[in-house]
């Protein structure tokens, strides 16, 4: 009996070490095997048992030749298989449709951009997201293991609903995972792909602030609080530990609502002086005295106009009366949250960038700890953090499990 315990306990073993160790290689904590050894404190004969089942899977390369002029024993080099299998990540926003191949690693393939289809109903758009998906995975030679998108939208958990989709007029309530599942269960995806493909759904702040926690300008932290206005209105997420902090139903972390000028713009929530109406594209026009041009998608004008800071009087204005606002919502939100490093996205990075020691001036100010504590408020480093997100969505049952890609 004893015996047979013990034959059972190595390899159950190896296999609890296999999800720790991909998360590792896919986050780039482990780009050797020593260092995984290191940092799963096994054996170097445990190590390079699992590294040889996760690269037997086609899930990473472990790459034994000497590098270049080094010395001494080579660490094996260890990186996420390049043709490995992919998921389909995709996102809706108010300027049309986003969806990418994502191998692990957070490593996207070129984004395709769609315009979103004349018909906004929840059923059409998801249609159009799931089929612009299902082509990219047909014409790909990798695998596909699943589908995730990103909604700009609050998504309920666990049953997966659409709240307030103010910008597409969508009922409160819709069941956005269902009927993404079902367009998904549709489409054709060719004869790599796993059929049915598993699909999830969540709103794009919290997505894109799991991929900077992961892979941008969140790593290391503890406690990363994002807030972001990507294309209209404000976004924000907390990633805690590596997890999203999403309340008991989804809901957390919806700053866009947080009053910042009980006097200023009027916001879709039938209030006034929201982050959302304060600090969003469409605000930064209002303060300019500018009016976008609608032929052309908002948030890169008005990113146009945070560049313009730099020599033009009145777009300066616009973005310092902007910033401020954004100061206020960031030192309430800090205040509660205690994060150790804020991210910002969207037009909030090119915000602090127009301005950085305004913004931090007014963050420190309004913040209980600011003059003692600062907060690090840093720009997010991912040029598709939303993608990214809904990527490390659909890649999450395998990297709790990384023998479940073998199907
Ligand atoms: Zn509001």
């Amino acid at each position: 009996m004893q015996r047979d315990a013990q034959r059972r306990a190595a390899p159950d073993r190896g296999r609890t070490l296999l999800g720790p160790a991909l998360a590792l290689i896919h986050t780039g904590r482990a780009p050797t095997r020593s260092a995984l050894t290191r940092a799963l404190d096994v054996t170097r004969a445990t190590a390079g048992a699992v590294t040889a089942e996760l690269e037997a899977l086609g899930l990473i390369t472990v790459d034994s030749r000497p590098a270049g002029g080094g010395r001494g024993r080579p660490s094996h080099r260890l990186a996420v298989d390049p043709e490995g299998p992919v998921v389909i990540a995709g996102q809706i926003h108010v300027d049309g449709l986003s969806v990418a191949l994502a191998g692990l690693g957070g490593l996207l393939e070129p984004p395709v951009q769609r315009p979103l289809p004349a018909a906004t109903d929840p059923v059409r758009m998801l249609r159009a997201v799931a089929q612009a998906g299902a082509e990219l995975a047909r014409a790909s030679d990798r695998r596909c293991l699943g589908a995730a998108l990103a909604l700009p939208n609050p998504v309920t958990e666990p049953d997966g609903t659409a709240l307030a989709a103010l910008h597409f007029a969508w009922p409160s309530g819709t069941p956005v995972a269902d009927l993404y599942d079902v367009e998904v269960g549709r489409a054709d995806h060719g004869p790599l792909a796993l059929d049915p493909l598993p699909t999830s759904i969540a709103n794009d702040a919290n997505l894109g602030a799991l991929a900077e926690y992961r892979h941008g300008a969140g790593r290391g932290a503890r406690h990363l609080l994002l807030v972001t206005s990507g294309h209209r209105g404000v976004g924000g997420a907390l990633v805690i530990d590596g997890r999203l902090h999403t309340g008991s139903a989804g809901l957390a972390l919806e700053v866009g609502h947080l009053t910042v000028d009980p006097l200023g713009r009027p916001c879709q929530c039938g209030n006034r002086g929201c982050l959302n109406a304060e600090t969003d594209p469409d605000a930064l026009f209002a303060a300019a005295g500018l009016t976008p041009d609608p032929g052309r998608p908002l948030l890169d004008q008005a990113r146009e106009l945070c560049r313009a800071a730099a020599t033009d009087e009145r777009a300066r204005a616009a973005v310092e009366h902007v910033i401020d606002r954004l100061g206020l919502g960031l030192a309430g939100v800090a205040n509660i949250l205690n994060p150790d490093r804020v991210v910002l996205s969207g037009l909030h990075l090119d915000l602090l960038e127009a301005a950085p020691e305004r913004l931090r001036a007014v963050v420190a100010e309004r913040c209980l700890w600011g003059r003692s504590g600062r907060v690090p408020i840093v720009g997010a480093e991912l040029a598709h953090s939303a993608l990214v997100g809904a990527a490390e969505l659909a890649w999450r049952p395998y990297l709790a499990d990384p023998q479940s890609v073998a199907v």
